[in-house]
């Protein structure tokens, strides 16, 4: 049954599938054949969830919590929520003001479904996360690419921004620190951000899930605190999948604008009802529980980091911006593109990911899925041994090509 012509939707043919979760697998696959894959193409943290978290699951489902839930999720939770933003940002947000959705991802979806369509521009920094031009397009719009510039560290230059923006742009998707660049926005940057859109109506997408993942004690910028009347026009984009380590349960949420809240649960009510009962009830006791969870995994990345960045930085061609957050470095390794080995020539990022994976066993992830060709992302969510090995490595398979 491989012969079948019916022809798919013009768009689905536009679109890609993950091309992390694409990686993963061919890792994954590699694995189970039995070669020693180390894999850094993870996006998500090597912890579990915690225990008092997967103890109020178990509970829910003992309890019998298991039906369908409200659309935008348990009243509780998304109170809870609310404290927690009040707490941790002092923003005031009320419950109607709040989608519990099935992983931050689905909050993005339902953003997209809720206010862009045909003719509409959005603008997307690049490297951008590998689901945002998708989840645009599947709205009908159209991704604007915004470069950003290694040697500023990948903040954003708003007179490059200033560039992209045309009479049809709706919005900007800003993520803050970056996946895959770990950077984050610098305060100036979010101010003429803000500003630009006060003055245009543009509706700022703030993907704030590595937020608790940050290094170096300074506060962390945020589009919010730049003037208060763009709460009016803002999403905040958050959950539990990256600061609990609970990228299985799929709860994530978004606060903003009561009336485009609203029109998100609209998508929502027709397309997946709510997430998980169970899930919920685990989400609750992760928002209102103890929060030094975030903190714990915080403090076990940094060794990681620092070796990582160390091994990086003694190789010949290689650079790579320090990250200030997540759990992500991004090497540029274009010096070695043109190079080949066995008559193989590597062109591109692709060809390095390649090359990478079936030569040296190290699983890693394009910096093209990002819209970055020149770079590769290595995930440093895995055990310090890992990393050790893996670094070997890739020195000995770069230091191959010719
Ligand atoms: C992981 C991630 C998310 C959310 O993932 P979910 O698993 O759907 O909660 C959102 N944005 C970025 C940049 C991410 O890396």
């Amino acid at each position: 049954m491989t012969t079948s012509t019916i022809p798919l939707a013009e768009r689905v043919r536009q679109i890609k599938a993950s091309p992390t979760l694409a990686v993963d697998a061919k890792a994954k696959a590699l694995k189970a054949s039995g070669a020693d894959v180390l894999n850094f193409s993870v996006g998500e943290p090597d912890f579990d969830t915690p225990e008092h978290v997967r103890a109020a699951g178990k509970k829910a489902i003992d309890d019998g919590f298991t039906r369908y839930t409200p659309v935008p999720g348990i009243l509780e939770l998304r109170q809870a929520i609310c404290r927690r933003f009040a707490e941790d940002h002092g923003w005031r947000y009320e419950p109607d003001q709040i989608e519990v959705c099935c992983g931050g991802k689905q909050g993005l979806y339902n953003m997209a479904q809720a206010l862009f369509g045909p003719g509409d521009e959005v603008l997307v920094p690049a490297p951008y996360w590998v689901s945002y031009p998708p989840i645009v397009q599947l709205a009908g719009a159209t991704p604007v690419e915004v470069p950003l510039d290694e040697a500023r560290d990948f903040d954003l230059d708003p007179a490059v921004l200033a560039r992209y923006v045309t009479p049809k742009t709706r919005g900007i998707i800003l993520n803050s620190p970056s996946n895959p660049t770990g950077s984050v926005f610098s305060a100036a940057t979010l101010e003429a951000i803000g500003k630009m859109a006060l003055e245009k109506g543009w509706i700022v997408i703030s993907d704030d899930i590595y937020d608790t993942i940050v290094y170096g004690g300074e506060k962390l910028p945020h589009i919010l605190d730049v003037d208060p009347r763009l709460g009016e026009q803002t999403l905040v984009l958050n959950g539990v999948s990256k600061s609990f380590a609970m990228t299985g349960w799929r709860i994530g949420y978004v606060a903003g604008p009561k009336h485009i809240i609203g029109a998100m649960n609209k998508i929502q009510s027709q397309s997946t009802s709510n997430p998980s009962s169970v899930a919920q009830k685990a989400a609750l006791a992760a928002v209102t529980g103890p929060q030094d969870f975030p903190r714990t995994m915080r403090d076990a990345f940094v060794p990681r980091l620092e070796y990582i960045m160390q091994e990086l930085a003694s190789i010949p061609g290689v650079t790579c911006v320090r990250p200030k957050g997540a759990f992500y470095v991004f090497p540029n390794f274009s010096a070695y593109y043109g190079k080949s080995v066995d008559g193989k020539t590597i062109a591109n990022s692709v060809d390095m990911a390649d090359y990478l994976l079936d030569r040296a066993l190290l699983a890693t992830v394009p910096g093209a899925a990002f819209g970055a060709d020149p770079f590769v992302r290595f995930s440093f969510a895995t055990s310090m041994t890992i990393i050790e090995k893996g670094m070997q490595r890739l020195k000995e398979a770069l230091a191959k090509l010719a």
